[in-house]
């Protein structure tokens, strides 16, 4: 039987050549193909010149008056222009570097040119050639392509597609949906993304598909949950009583936003379902604490614990403050890393496998090494927004046990952390604890250098220490940037001559960096230039000085980040923003740094002028590339859909049993259901 899953070689006129172009493309089946969509419409309406505005894209038709004219300039440079008459009227007609089209511009020819009017010189800038078709309107649809699959081709081909199967293209969303916006169906949805007759039809067809994108989307997202809900594995039966005495233990008294959150996690562990969800707390705002009380939780239920960071230091970091924090109870955790020797390490294995281990806490190798657990309960995951649904997934399908608690500092906006977790419950540390100072935030212009060194040598003087940032442009830290620290560090070692000065960048070896840290963490180094690589979590309360060098080229939420390793103790510190940026809207972002410190707010902001795709690196993070909908632009849609999603799988709609069955089909986004 025929249906829009069929791969594209069933179509005639599809030979393996072309499978191949296609393919290219990313259009394996007549789905694929009916949605590859325009990314624009040519809107060549054949218009009366009297209706037209000046910078008006408009096609005209008239006839060639005067034998066209090419000169050469500027070398390769070139012009083509002749004389057009409509009607009664004469206007000018020029190509720039077309002159390849004067043999088709004879005198006397009618013609017709898509281009643009202007009005001062009575000229058409001609953009298109149209020829002397005699149709009086045409709006088409303009789409990427490749070398080998040239947009005539493509038209043909989607054209061929739709006519064999508009037939069997049924309707995808329920009915009450359609209902309740007034979308056309989806036949006719595709129809007119294709070949509307003019903008509105194409802009209702769009209005139709951004939803369905968004709808799916968030629909897939709710069902993962909802069966995750469903799974009664994941019950910790700990002792209540046992916790609230590791609680008083805690030197201080939790904030509120840290007792409801342990309360959510505290709740999800003693469910009949598997825990997954994200604990957002803007850095220091204490997750670390709350860790520690779900580890309790898990441990005082007989089970036990993984607890993965990204950077060995961190791990370091962490174990400290959990065995600190575990003194007064038997917790037994214990730190795996590449410098834990072999010996300790057989060991350490052995006692997680007979359970005399209760926590093991270490880089995200953990889980890529099959370490075998007596019995754990819980995986915890500091800084997770490093990875995206689907590498959630591969991890969960690699866990025994799916309480899964990830943690992250980077305050995500609302609107976009329930499309990046939509599958998650989410818990949010939306307070600092009492008494935090500020963060001074000043922006200087590099000119201003000097002073911003005296300010640093008066503060390290007091005994304080200061951190020098210089900025990472790739995610895989080019060579480039490793010279541009490099260089600061002789700068600074230079003028810091009698202070011991550190470098730190992605290139050196993990034992190295470590090394570095730790003499920075004792106070052994002053100054620590370095690049982003310090960027998450570090602790070292005695620094008080962040100085982070072209700041400009920096988001506002990896800026927050690199502040936030400041202020970390009861002292005054300070962030520094050297910077001079070109544009309205750089200024504009150093503005906002100097101004709040809210962290949600800053990636609010972040992601309104910058747009997704530079700051979570949501490339690799599983989201499909939406051909239509832009989280962004799109937000309300995207709340809507997302509420529509909800309601239909709360109230279980007969609707979902289709939705299993089209969301396996559909091959929009590679996140398994
Ligand atoms: P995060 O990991 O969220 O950045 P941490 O857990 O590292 O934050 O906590 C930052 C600092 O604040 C730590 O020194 C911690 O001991 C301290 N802290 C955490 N919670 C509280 C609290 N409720 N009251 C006082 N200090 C706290
Ligand atoms: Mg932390």
């Amino acid at each position: 039987m025929k249906s829009i899953y069929d791969r594209v070689d069933t179509l005639k006129s599809v030979g393996p050549k072309r499978v191949q172009d296609l393919n290219q493309l990313g259009i394996e089946t007549v789905e694929d193909l009916l949605l590859h969509f325009p990314f624009r419409y040519e809107d060549i309406q054949i218009r009366d010149l009297t209706e037209v505005l000046d910078q008006d894209k408009i096609s005209l038709k008239g006839t060639i008056l005067t034998d066209p004219v090419v000169s050469f300039y500027a070398g390769r440079k070139n012009r083509l222009s002749f004389r057009l008459g409509i009607g009664a009227q004469v206007i000018n007609v020029v190509f720039f570097n077309q002159h390849y089209l004067k043999d088709k511009c004879q005198i006397g020819l009618e013609i017709a040119i898509y281009g643009k009017w202007e009005e001062k010189r009575q000229t058409l800038l001609g953009m298109k050639l149209l020829g002397t078709a005699n149709q009086d309107t045409e709006f088409s649809a303009v789409y990427h392509t490749t070398k080998s699959m040239k947009q005539a081709t493509l038209v043909k081909l989607i054209k061929q597609s739709f006519d064999d199967y508009k037939d069997v293209i049924e309707e995808v969303l329920p009915d009450e949906i359609l209902d309740k916006y007034a979308f056309m169906d989806y036949m006719h949805a595709i129809e007119n993304m294709h070949f509307p007759e003019n903008q509105q039809s194409a802009n209702e067809a769009r209005r139709r598909m951004i939803y369905q994108e968004l709808f799916f989307y968030q629909l897939k997202l709710n069902l993962l949950k909802y069966e995750r809900h469903k799974t009664k594995t994941g019950s910790l039966k700990y002792d209540t009583n046992k916790l609230k005495a590791y609680i008083d233990t805690i030197p201080f008294s939790l904030t509120n936003a840290q007792k409801k959150v342990s309360n959510d996690i505290c709740r999800d562990l003693l469910a009949p379902f598997d825990m997954n969800r994200l604990l957002q707390g803007d850095v220091g705002s204490g997750k670390t604490v709350v860790a520690s009380i779900a580890i309790a939780a898990c441990v005082f239920s007989g089970k036990q614990v993984a607890f993965m960071v990204p950077t060995e230091i961190l791990a370091q970091q962490h174990y400290k403050t959990i065995q600190t924090l575990f003194q007064g109870t038997s917790i037994k955790i214990g730190l795996l890393t590449s410098s834990t020797t072999v010996k300790e390490r057989k060991q350490m294995l052995l006692d997680v496998l007979n359970g005399q281990l209760d926590c093991l806490i270490g880089t995200h190798a953990l889980i890529q090494e099959d370490i075998q657990f007596y019995e754990l309960g819980l995986i915890i995951i500091d800084e997770q927004h490093r990875f995206g649904v689907m590498q959630r997934q591969k991890l969960n399908e690699k866990a025994i046990f799916q309480n899964v608690l990830y943690m992250t500092a980077t305050p995500i906006p609302r609107t976009l952390s329930m499309t990046l977790f939509g599958e998650m419950d989410v818990s949010v540390i939306d307070e600092l604890p009492a008494g935090r100072q500020k963060i001074i935030t000043r922006w200087v212009k590099e000119q201003e250098m000097e002073k911003v060194l005296e300010f640093m040598k008066r503060e390290i003087d007091k005994g304080y220490q200061a951190y020098m940032i210089t900025p990472l442009i790739e995610e895989s830290e080019a060579l480039e940037d490793v010279q541009n620290a490099q260089k600061m560090y002789e700068y600074i070692s230079e003028y810091f001559y009698e202070y011991s000065v550190g470098l730190l960048h992605g290139k050196m070896k993990a034992d190295e960096k470590d090394d570095v840290m730790k003499r920075f963490k004792q106070n052994n180094i002053h100054i620590l230039v370095s690049t982003t690589v310090i960027e998450v979590g570090v602790d070292v309360p005695n620094a008080t000085i962040m100085v982070i060098q072209d700041a400009e080229r920096f988001g506002l939420a990896q800026l927050h980040q690199l502040r936030g390793r400041v202020g970390r103790g009861d002292k005054q510190s300070y962030c520094i923003l050297v910077a001079n940026p070109k544009t309205e809207q750089g200024k504009q972002r150093m503005a906002i740094m100097v101004e709040s410190q809210d962290g949600f707010y800053l990636s609010q902001k972040d992601l309104e002028m910058r747009g997704t795709g530079d700051i979570f690196g949501l490339k690799q993070s599983g989201i499909p590339d939406f051909s239509c909908a832009d989280i962004i632009r799109d937000v309300h849609i995207l709340n809507q859909a997302r509420q529509d999603a909800m309601d239909i799988v709360h109230s279980q709609n007969p609707y979902i049993k289709n939705a299993y069955e089209l969301l396996r089909k559909k091959t929009f986004d590679k996140i398994k259901l």
